[in-house]
């Protein structure tokens, strides 16, 4: 998944250092309650009602990324071990979650258990797949990380942000190799595409058969036919005497039907573009199509052309490219803004963030002629090289209104094919869970809709007997063996753990819901002395609002108001001594709450201040 929405504003709150190791230590989980001693104790029932693993079956839970899209980690657990898949964050949805910066992965089952882990594998290095890191890593005590070349880098690029931490412990892995890990398990390393470079595969050949994590993943394919790459990788996983016992295959777009484009023609098109351009070339695209980007720029070179980097995790990123020695950018390719000053525009081409309309990314900056050092001119050539992510509609709208106040040329994914995602269609999907050929098969990686959406076509037209589908949900948990499989009823603790700012933590749905009511309709407070002895109001009550109405022009209102809760005091205080100031509180909330939603429409939270003297 492409996760670059919002990084540019959070990962400038995202640091932490000694303060936030502090506070983290104290809080973190501190709201789950303590199981009471009758689950804590591993009986006939086991830990939190989940039954011990029996005898040869294999144990896998979806700790997040069935229920939405990212927060992806899974876990394998056998008698002796228990391996770790992919450790991701989900960002949170302004609308929905507000105030909250991500959603992480409920680590308590593992924290039960935490003898038994063994080791961390990571598909690949986006936010959803490794964002969690920095918050997880250290609880479950540093086990060893399997994981490909620029992975590593993009973790340690993440956790360098913690100074807290300490160094992890890699084992770079490369396709085709087959480890062994923990008491003996034999673990299969295959190649993926994706839009990030070095996305692996791993197959779990466990006792009972191999269960295979892909990770993201689409096709490279000619005419809708997948290329020897993938048929390689897909159809070699199982041997004479491991079968493919289950497999987990992700479900982005699995609302898309037929096949995506190749990422190979998307560069085609974006480079004919570059080539002819006869001034400046803006592109914009995710800071998380690595492989796209790396194309761009070599593509460009052969061209004379010289590129400026602009926006923080497009230049993390191609940094970390080149660090980690994945990429060697040709001589003198990468420029400065300021070096650009000197170069002929024809010969420019900016790689930008911002795509989505993020408001301090840079072409948002500059579209808005808040950059200081770039301007558009009407020469200049746009490419938007991203689609639009759900629920950034109006932020893209809004930044295509700014770059067309320009009137320069803009060239966009919907009328020309300069790009596509880095998740295959659903009949990729389908190709693939075709050529794995599992006993049993679990979507995962999005919404519930997609998974079942996944399962569905999996079904009807790759023929899968449905009772051997498993659609999971977050903190399932699920026994295999090589005859049968198990979901438990009871759930690995599956609550909702939250980052905000420097603190981690459950988030109470109250916590939620007021601040949603505050964005949405408002305050009021209402401040009043009351004398204890004769109950009556000392002065007229002072009124506080805030996002509701504006009080200067309502005077007609807050009068009324004012009688109302000099009322409701009068009532509420009369011939009641010593005076019970929580039922006069709770008729003043009441009766005011009343008189505003029926005068305004609006449900403010009312918050009245009772002071007896
Ligand atoms: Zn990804």
């Amino acid at each position: 998944m492409n996760t670059e929405k919002k990084t540019e504003q959070r990962t400038k709150l995202k640091r932490g250092g000694n303060s936030f190791r502090k506070k983290y230590n104290n809080q973190s989980h501190r709201k789950h309650k303590k199981p009471n001693t009758n689950t804590q104790k591993e009986n006939k029932h086991g830990k939190n009602g989940i039954p011990p693993l029996a005898d040869g079956d294999v144990r896998v839970i979806p700790l997040g990324g069935v229920e939405q899209v990212g927060q992806n980690m899974n876990i394998i657990e056998t008698k002796d071990d228990i391996f770790i898949v992919d450790i991701g964050i989900q960002f949170s949805d302004e609308g929905e979650t507000p105030g909250v910066d991500y959603i992480i992965p409920n680590i308590k089952y593992l924290l039960e258990r935490k003898d038994k882990i063994r080791a961390v594998f990571v598909t690949h290095g986006h936010l959803d797949h490794i964002g969690a890191f920095p918050y997880i890593i250290d609880q479950i005590g540093y086990p060893p990380v399997y994981t490909g070349l620029l992975t590593k880098w993009m973790i340690d690029k993440r956790n360098s942000e913690f100074p807290h931490l300490k160094k992890l412990e890699y084992h770079v892995v490369e396709a085709g190799q087959r480890l062994t890990v923990g008491n003996g398990m034999k673990v299969k390393v295959f190649n993926v595409t994706h839009s990030i470079p070095d996305a692996y595969g791993f197959s779990f050949e466990t006792k009972e058969g191999n269960i295979i994590f892909a990770g993201d993943t689409k096709l490279e394919h000619v005419n809708e036919v997948p290329v020897a790459r993938e048929i390689e990788a897909y159809g070699g996983l199982e041997t004479d005497t491991q079968k493919n016992l289950l497999f987990l295959s992700e479900s982005t777009n699995s609302e898309q039907p037929g096949w995506s484009k190749n990422e190979g023609e998307i560069v085609t098109n974006i480079l004919a573009l570059i080539k002819e351009a006869k001034s400046r070339v803006f592109l914009g695209t995710f800071a998380s199509q690595i492989t796209r980007i790396t194309a761009i720029m070599e593509g460009a070179h052969s061209y004379g052309k010289k590129i400026v980097l602009e926006g923080r995790s497009m230049k993390t990123n191609v940094d970390i490219c080149i660090q980690s020695g994945r990429w060697v950018p040709p001589k003198g390719l990468i420029i400065s803004t300021d070096e650009a000053q000197s170069v002929p525009p024809d010969k420019l081409v900016y790689l930008l963030t911002g795509s989505q309309g993020e408001e301090f990314a840079a072409l948002m900056r500059i579209s808005a002629r808040k950059h200081p050092r770039i301007r558009f001119n009407e020469r200049d050539m746009i490419i938007l090289s991203s689609s639009v992510i759900p629920g950034n509609h109006k932020s893209v709208r809004k930044l295509k209104d700014n770059l067309s106040r320009h009137d320069l040329r803009i060239v966009q994914y919907q009328t020309s094919d300069i790009h596509a995602s880095g998740h295959g269609n659903m009949d990729e999907l389908l190709w693939i869970q075709k050529t794995v050929n599992p006993k049993f098969f679990m979507p995962i990686h999005g919404h519930h809709s997609m998974l079942r959406a996944h399962a569905q076509e999996v079904v009807e037209r790759n023929s899968f007997d449905k009772k051997k589908i498993i659609i999971p949900e977050n903190g399932s948990v699920i026994d295999v063996n090589r005859n049968s499989f198990k979901v438990h009823r009871a759930k690995a603790p599956n609550n909702i753990v939250v980052v905000e700012g420097f603190r981690v933590g459950d988030i109470q749905d109250v916590v939620i819901k007021d601040r949603k009511t505050l964005t949405q309709e408002g305050i009021f407070v209402v401040i009043a002395t009351v004398d204890s002895k004769t109950g009556k109001l000392r002065k007229s009550p002072d009124i506080i609002s805030r996002g509701f109405i504006y009080l200067r022009d309502s005077q007609e209102l807050i009068n009324e108001a004012r009688s109302l809760i000099k009322k409701s005091i009068i009532k509420s205080t009369s011939h009641k001594r010593p005076i019970d100031f929580n039922i006069v509180k709770k008729h003043v909330t009441d009766d005011l709450a009343r008189f505003l939603v029926q005068n305004t429409g609006k449900r403010p939270i009312v918050i009245p201040v009772i002071l007896g003297i």
